[in-house]
């Protein structure tokens, strides 16, 4: 199983526009962040989790040729806007993009992106997707894939991680119930969300996310979804455990799953 960070920026990104702060200017590519997401190569099947505002330039990036499937985890801008530009594996694939969300979500993509769903405006140049339910609790199989979907809290609003095997993607999380942190035991790597120094409403910040981490055990952990308030990549690596790093974008880990 090969994952990518394809981004590892908060909702704004990193460089923030108009901001001049040494994170912003910084020249390291480590220190630009698109919107979070991730890539998932495993057993054949390409899947991404969000398609955020970036999702064209990551796939671009990534070089992907196919898609096979889409996971979200929940219906801020950040994590769904680049839905749309799923409209070239349409074409080369000749076939809808399998999207798997809870009902949440899809409620919202059907608000947000009103035309790919209603009859009256179907015409070739349209998206084309097929969703699948997914929920908390409830195991899905993508072919023989199976993912765990993990509900984490964002302030008041569930969100879903998930788990493959013994990966797991958890983002825009401030909470998680006792019950589904027991899922994210005895994990090989986890990648968790964590915001910024200071503490934040929704997000965990630093403190938080190391605590969970040291609560999780996971061999090693990669910290995302990363405001420019975080820091200097560099600089906050250093001063990180061994087995925990700060995501960047491009980032690939190798897993013997
Ligand atoms: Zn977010
Ligand atoms: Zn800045
Ligand atoms: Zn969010």
């Amino acid at each position: 199983m090969i994952v990518t960070i394809t981004g590892s920026g908060t909702s704004q990104g990193v460089p923030v526009i108009g901001c001049e702060c040494k994170v912003c200017k910084s020249e390291n590519y480590k220190d630009k962040r698109l919107r979070s997401s991730i890539h998932i190569y495993y057993k054949g099947k390409s899947i991404v989790i969000d398609t955020g505002p970036d999702f064209r330039q990551q796939m671009l990036n990534l070089k992907v040729k196919s898609l096979d499937a889409v996971l979200f985890t929940h219906e801020h801008k950040d994590h769904v806007a680049g839905l749309d530009d799923v409209r070239p594996f349409n074409f080369s694939q000749k076939k809808p993009i399998d999207i798997y969300c809870n009902d949440q979500v899809f409620k919202a993509l059907k608000r947000e992106f009103h035309y790919i769903f209603d009859p009256k405006f179907q015409y070739p140049g349209i998206p084309k997707i097929k969703r699948f339910k997914l929920d908390k609790g409830i195991d899905t199989y993508i072919e023989d894939i199976k993912i765990e979907p993990i509900e984490v809290m964002h302030y008041k609003l569930p969100v879903l991680g998930f788990k493959i095997g013994k990966f797991a993607y958890i983002t825009d999380a401030k909470t998680i119930s006792e019950s589904e942190k027991n899922k994210l035991k005895k994990l090989d790597v986890l990648i968790i969300n964590s915001l910024r120094i200071k503490e934040h409403l929704s997000h965990f910040n630093l403190e938080e996310a190391l605590s969970l981490i040291n609560e999780l055990k996971p061999k090693e952990a990669i910290l995302t979804h990363i405001s420019h308030f975080m820091g200097l990549h560099d600089e906050v690596q250093k001063k990180l455990p061994k087995n925990i790093s700060l995501a960047f974008d491009g980032q690939k880990i190798n897993l013997s799953q």
